[in-house]
């Protein structure tokens, strides 16, 4: 059995290469590899259909040929995303399912499908009314047309079991995130802002049982351990925080991340997918339904504010560091909701504005705010 360090090392050094297990899979099973745009994409269908969902999260790199196809008020991630597949990065991947949640994917759909030919472009719509059954009956139709082009990529049909077992597995890794981020703000002498998210990304780049059997496995390590609490809590909320130069500044400004409220992060995990309500098909659509506090999904009351401050309660946060990536409309708008919300109880918020690169501000900035928590 691998001690806890080990464990962390393993996943950390998945996270910081993405496409090293993509490459692994593709010459073990000759199967395909699909990639799934952010933020939330049934990758339970790819599982189904044997082939490795792969998370496209962008990355740190100069953005020069994606400027041609998209303005350069495209968020950074997205940005990104179609510099890679226009470099030859995305060289090893097959497809991309590219949902249209916001503005900037509904465009940046279309343009991948252009700008990069030689990888298959799947693009599927979320229905904006998602509590009426309309809504459901709209998304199992949407997500029928990702499973019929995923067939006509791995050339063989996906059966209800496999799609019914395929979301096993996923709730399964839902499961272990949930389990691992409560034992991790118990452990924040060990689990620092870095290794809390690198443990959570690898996800992405992992086969699922695996990377569920990992995370399982550190938590069995980290329960044993007694609890150690280092540092000021904070919260991070927005779509990620992904940054290790800024993630390691929180660290060294005392802070710890007791919980976030991130889509790249516990967003993906909160809810699993229901396990009654009909097919599985059906069933990986009530998810999108059943699902709460995220801008990207459609919410007049805005639960999401009211979540937040039930975990600034629930795990004694100090502060609350904003992740707003930069040009991201969805973001924006709940930022003043929050705002308001988190003035009238007294919490301290830190806006810092995310663009995948580190800004030269940053450690000026989360210092201060570490002080005045
Ligand atoms: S929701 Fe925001 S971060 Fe995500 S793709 Fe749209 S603009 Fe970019």
């Amino acid at each position: 059995m691998k001690n806890y360090q080990e464990l962390i090392d393993s996943l950390v050094d998945v996270s910081k290469h993405p496409l090293r297990q993509v490459k692994e899979f593709k010459a073990r099973t000759g199967n395909k590899a699909v990639g799934c745009f952010p933020e939330y994409v049934p990758a339970e269908l790819v599982y189904a259909a044997g082939m490795f969902p792969v998370g496209l999260w962008g990355g740190d790199v100069e953005n020069s040929r994606a400027k041609e196809y998209v303005p350069a008020f495209c968020c950074s991630v997205l940005m990104s995303d179609l510099e890679y597949g226009l470099n030859g990065t995305y060289k090893d991947i097959d497809a991309v399912i590219i949902p249209t949640l916001c503005d900037t994917l509904k465009c940046l759909g279309q343009n991948f499908k252009v700008a990069v030919p030689s990888i298959k472009h799947i693009q599927f719509t979320y229905p904006q009314m998602r509590k009426i059954e309309a809504g459901v009956t709209f998304l199992e139709s949407e997500y029928g047309r990702v499973l019929t082009a995923l067939e006509e990529l791995s050339g063989a049909k996906v059966s209800e079991k496999a799609i019914s077992d395929a979301i096993e597995v996923f709730n399964d890794n839902r499961m272990a995130l949930r389990r691992f981020t409560g034992l991790a703000c118990d452990h924040t002498d060990i689990i620092t802002p870095f290794v809390r998210h690198a443990v959570i990304k690898s996800g992405f780049f992992m086969e699922k049982p695996s990377h569920t059997a990992l995370v399982n496995e550190l938590c069995d390590a980290l329960s044993t351990l007694p609890v150690s609490r280092k540092g000021k809590a904070v919260l991070l909320t927005g779509i990620m925080a992904d940054d290790e130069a800024m993630l390691k500044m929180l660290a060294d400004n005392g802070l710890s991340v007791a919980v976030d409220d991130l889509a790249q992060e516990t967003r993906q995990f909160r809810f699993d997918v229901p396990t009654q309500g009909g097919s599985a098909m059906r069933r990986l659509a009530l998810w999108w339904q059943i699902f709460e506090g995220c801008s990207l999904a459609y919410d007049p009351s805005k639960k999401r504010i009211d979540m937040i401050a039930a975990d600034i309660d629930k795990y004694d946060v100090k502060g609350v560091i904003v992740c707003m990536m930069k040009f991201c409309d969805p973001e924006e708008y709940d930022y003043p909701l929050l705002k308001e919300a988190l003035e009238n109880k007294g919490v301290p918020c830190l806006y810092m504005e995310i663009d995948q690169k580190a800004e030269a501000q940053a450690q000026t900035r989360i210092q201060a705010f570490s002080e005045i928590i």
